[in-house]
């Protein structure tokens, strides 16, 4: 039997990392019949903050769901929408005090939200702001879901697509990842379609295999953005322990697991990855897969130094590839008035001096 001391300091669970099962699990727990796990698990992805909204359950079962487990676990700190567009970046206040960044993108198709999976990263990319200041901790499933809520919440609008896109590297935190990805496309919940979902890697080989087990009918984009081993180590750490084959042959697996096309990204960097050669490189590279390319003009960082390639390089870059058979598109450029760029409005944020 655990002491009450032990029971005290077990940490509550979160509602919003729990699935329809261990929803029910726990209702019964408290004593209550299991229908009600099914109301719970329905008024926690509607995303209600607070027990007292959850109208249909009586005061008491509320309050020892109050007494007993988490709901709300963010808080909005800061909101910029730009101008240009209707991007909006939102950095959220974790229970525990970190600080987290998300985006909400609107498209003619849909709103689109851009979520966090750590807290920082660990991956070190010379030309992502997310990393600078290295990692602290990985986000639960309830934390990466509650963005989407609160994204929802707060543009009264719902989300019909979400890129794991923003700080984190997903599968470097693969267990509370793809626990979010099913609780986001739970029938009981928000429904989101796999098909609607992206995660983007650095190029975790191991995780990459693992996921493409799961046999989910997500989008996989890896971060490519060098086809050669030399160049793409400089870029991106991650490549000294799995180099580009690897990473090629691991996305093979995923596009014959899934049947779905893998999306490369390449961040396009003056003078560093944008030369004719490289294209001719990536293209050879990509001949005769599944694939598709996403060309992305390069954020720059002014911890880094790292500038933009010319719009006609970037032309020049697209039609080299085009010209070998490979699909390609160049992202349009959202929210650049507001650091909507990985991990730079955090990163501001927590360079600010205290007031
Ligand atoms: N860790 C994951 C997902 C987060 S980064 C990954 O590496 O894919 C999401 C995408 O933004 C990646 O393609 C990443 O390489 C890219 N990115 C990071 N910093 C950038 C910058 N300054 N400019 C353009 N793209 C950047």
């Amino acid at each position: 039997m655990k002491s009450s001391i032990e029971i005290m300091t077990k940490a509550k669970p979160e509602l919003r990392s729990m699935t329809l099962q261990e929803t029910i699990q726990l209702t019964e727990a408290l004593g209550e019949k299991k229908f009600r796990g099914r109301q719970v698990y329905a008024w926690v992805h509607r995303g209600v903050k607070n027990f007292d909204e959850m109208t249909d359950l009586s005061q008491s079962f509320r309050q020892k769901l109050a007494q007993h487990t988490v709901l709300d676990n963010m808080k909005c700190v800061d909101a910029l929408t730009s101008s240009n567009d209707q991007t909006t970046k939102y950095l959220f206040k974790l229970n525990d005090g970190n600080v987290i960044e998300s985006v909400r993108m609107v498209y003619r198709h849909g709103v689109s939200a851009c979520l966090s999976t750590q807290v920082g990263c660990r991956m070190g990319c010379t030309f992502c702001a997310s990393t600078i200041d290295g990692m602290v901790r990985n986000l639960s499933a309830g934390e990466i879901l509650g963005q989407l809520l609160e994204i929802q919440n707060l543009g009264g609008a719902r989300v019909s697509s979400v890129v794991l896109m923003g700080s984190g590297e997903p599968l470097d935190n693969f267990d509370e990842v793809t626990k979010f990805i099913e609780l986001a496309s739970s029938e009981e919940g928000l429904k989101l379609g796999q098909r609607h979902m992206t995660l983007s890697t650095c190029g975790i080989v191991p995780g990459i295999r693992a996921l493409a087990k799961k046999r989910y009918q997500i989008t996989l984009a890896v971060s490519l953005h060098s086809a050669e081993d030399a160049k793409r180590s400089e870029l991106m750490p991650v490549n000294r322990k799995y180099p580009v084959s690897e990473v090629f042959k691991a996305c093979d697996e995923y596009a014959n697991e899934t049947g779905r096309r893998v999306t490369y990204e390449y961040a396009l960097i003056k003078g560093e990855n944008d030369r004719e050669e490289e294209a001719l490189k990536l293209a050879k590279a990509l001949k005769g897969k599944l694939c598709h390319v996403n060309l992305i003009p390069v954020n720059p960082v002014a911890e880094r130094g790292y500038k933009a390639s010319s719009d006609l390089s970037v032309k020049r870059f697209s039609e080299l590839l085009k010209r070998s058979g490979i699909e390609t598109t160049v992202r349009r450029e959202l929210g650049s008035d507001i650091n909507a760029a990985c991990g730079q409005l955090r990163k501001s944020y927590l360079d600010e001096p205290e007031a």
